[in-house]
């Protein structure tokens, strides 16, 4: 099999990558190295079958020639964090909104079947917990700028769907419950990397709000099997899937697993969100996935705990230069 990854250099475009090469499969990614790094893929450089373009998706003379290389496509390539977003609002839109149009405008040419990946943003301040597939999206003003995020995402969903009811090309969404693991980087605002790298150079671990507000952390060597799975599946064909994990983890508690594990003497200080993000910044006070569709379909099911997932972080950044920079 021939799979084209958009965002391939990007944390979770590599570990898709790693799982493809790993079954024999041909790999070829095309990253803008916007959020993504040269360094996600290094060690598949020289690999015969692993073929990366450093270009934008918005490309589309490129998109086409890789598109017609390929079987099928998996769209990770987006803006990513939550603090890039408020911050750059525009490139967000543009990034998320044109880059779909021309990843599936190309797809469809040649009648590949596509993956796009989506957000838990899109729920927005929904409150029925568990989030389920086909509940209401709850979006927040169009003065602040996260709602940009999900919006546009939201927008992305319609556009898969709407290929595959009116045109017959075959797209998949999948949406994403705070995905981590080792190559996730902190600097886009991320909680786990920013709380790991803090605990280990020993300065104090930012809680946003009062740290009350919950996620659920899904590995992502999990969630590249599940987009594998849906992938294969005839059935996940103009279909949504949420795909994460249910163990559901407060901020707050979350600092004290990353201080306890990392046996850190750093402080745990909270940090309003007008500072930490904007002036009246919403944050949802909780997100958790209802998986039972993804479940149903492949057997889908994360195989590693909380606890697991920080070590893997923290072995990643212990061995690193960077390991305790900001
Ligand atoms: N957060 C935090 N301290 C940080 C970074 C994030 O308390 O240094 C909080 C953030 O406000 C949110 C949660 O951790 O409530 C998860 O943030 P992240 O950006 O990882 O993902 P989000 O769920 O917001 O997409």
């Amino acid at each position: 099999m021939r799979v084209l990854i958009t965002g391939g250099a990007g944390f979770i475009g590599s570990h898709l990558s790693d799982l493809y090469i790993s079954r024999g499969d041909e790999v070829f990614c095309i990253d803008d190295l916007s959020t993504g790094s040269f360094e996600n893929i290094a060690h598949l450089k020289g690999n015969p079958r692993f073929r990366y373009t450093i270009d934008s998706v918005h490309n589309q003379p490129v998109m086409a020639e890789l598109v017609d290389q390929c079987d099928v496509v998996f769209h990770l390539a987006a803006a990513v964090g939550v603090k890039l977003i408020v911050e750059s609002p525009v490139r967000t839109i543009e990034t998320n909104v044109r880059g779909t149009e021309v990843v599936l405008a190309q797809a469809n040419k040649k009648k590949k079947k596509v993956l796009v990946a989506s957000t838990s943003e899109v729920y927005g301040l929904s409150s029925e917990v568990p989030f389920k597939e086909d509940g209401n999206l709850v979006m927040g003003a169009t003065t602040k700028g996260r709602w940009s995020y999900a919006c546009s995402k939201a927008i992305d969903e319609f556009l898969a769907l709407a290929y595959w009811r009116e045109k017959k090309l075959p797209t998949v969404v999948v949406r994403l419950f705070n995905t981590v693991g080792p190559r996730q980087t902190g600097q886009y605002g991320m909680v786990i990397p920013t709380f790991v790298k803090q605990a280990l150079s020993g300065r104090p671990l930012t809680v946003y709000g009062d740290g009350s507000q919950t996620r659920c952390f899904g590995y992502v060597k999990d969630v590249v099997g599940a987009l594998v799975a849906l992938m294969e599946k005839e059935e996940s064909v103009g279909e949504v899937f949420n795909i994460g994990s249910s163990e559901e983890v407060s901020i707050m508690q979350l600092a004290e697993r990353v201080k306890g594990l990392t046996g850190s003497k750093s402080e745990i200080v909270t940090v309003p969100y007008d500072e930490a993000y904007e002036e009246g910044f919403e944050d949802m006070p909780r997100r958790v996935p209802d998986t039972s569709k993804v479940s149903a379909l492949t057997g889908f099911r994360p195989t590693v705990t909380l606890d697991e997932i920080l070590r893997s972080v923290i072995e990643y950044y212990s061995g690193r230069q960077d390991g305790a920079a900001a």
